[in-house]
């Protein structure tokens, strides 16, 4: 069986419970190397085999797959969640093919990370109810209509991966799209990392911040009025706001 595992975002102890004692159990544990933190390995039975898929291509790691999945408890760790950004749907069609059974465990995805890391929230009443989770175009294209200038008309909070190697793209592209420079934004570099750091700024100088303290990837961009101090208080814990588990107190 193949388990599907969320890493989290980088401190060890932000894996599931679940993830945590599929990795304890795994007889063959396939990692990405470039962004999961090997101490989650420490734990493994001493005849595990280890693979690092930052040096594998799919067909690699499916071939590992294939003679292990049948027999073995394998797991796959993907950094983070695995559902963004984390090429599980190529491995899962190909299991299918090959008629091996696999599951997925979800993970704390570096997003929630870089919240915890800045304190904040980003759905505040009356400033931003939708958070945007997206990456520039690089050398992987983003389809038409998800271009970042057509998604900045939103004003949402939007919250970028993959993106930190291209700040003056990204910039150029969302003050083109409507937020205006002096939009806050945070860059988050490997939150929940003991080197974790993050960045104060905004749109107009987020590709100035990234090169002053030479950012240039393991990092998330977060945009918008929630790094602010305007916000209207909760309806939900407003006492005067009732709702199925709490009559209003008037
Ligand atoms: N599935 C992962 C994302 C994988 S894409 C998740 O849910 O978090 C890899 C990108 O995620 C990196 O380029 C970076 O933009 C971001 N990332 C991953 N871990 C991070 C961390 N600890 N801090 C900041 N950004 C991180």
């Amino acid at each position: 069986m193949i388990h599907f595992v969320g890493a989290g975002p980088g401190a060890p102890d932000l894996i599931t419970l679940r993830g945590a004692k599929l990795l304890a159990e795994a007889d063959v544990i396939l990692y990405a190397g470039s962004l999961v933190n090997p101490a989650l390995m420490e734990g493994k039975k001493a005849t595990c085999q280890v693979y690092n898929t930052a040096h594998m291509t799919l067909e690699e790691v499916l071939a590992v797959m294939e003679r292990t999945g049948n027999d073995c408890e394998v797991v796959r760790l993907h950094t983070g969640d695995p559902s963004l950004y984390g090429a599980i749907r190529e491995q899962m069609d190909a299991l299918d093919r090959l008629n091996i059974p696999y599951d997925v465990t979800p993970g704390v995805s570096a997003f929630s990370g870089a919240a915890a890391a800045l304190r904040a929230e980003y759905t505040l009443p009356e400033v931003s109810q939708t958070v945007i989770i997206t990456r520039a175009e690089g050398r992987t294209p983003v389809p038409e209509g998800e271009k970042l200038r057509d998604l900045a008309r939103h004003q949402a909070t939007m919250v970028l991966f993959l993106s930190a190697g291209l700040l003056t793209k990204v910039q150029e592209e969302l003050l083109a799209g409507g937020y205006p420079p002096d939009t806050p934004a945070a860059i988050v570099y490997k939150a929940t990392w003991p080197d974790e750091k993050a960045f104060y700024c905004t749109v107009g100088s987020l590709a100035e911040t990234a090169e002053i303290n030479d950012i240039s990837r393991t990092a998330l961009v977060t945009v918008g009025r929630f790094l602010e101090g305007d916000y209207a208080r909760s309806r939900l814990y407003d006492p005067s706001f009732s709702h199925g588990w709490r009559e209003a107190q008037l």
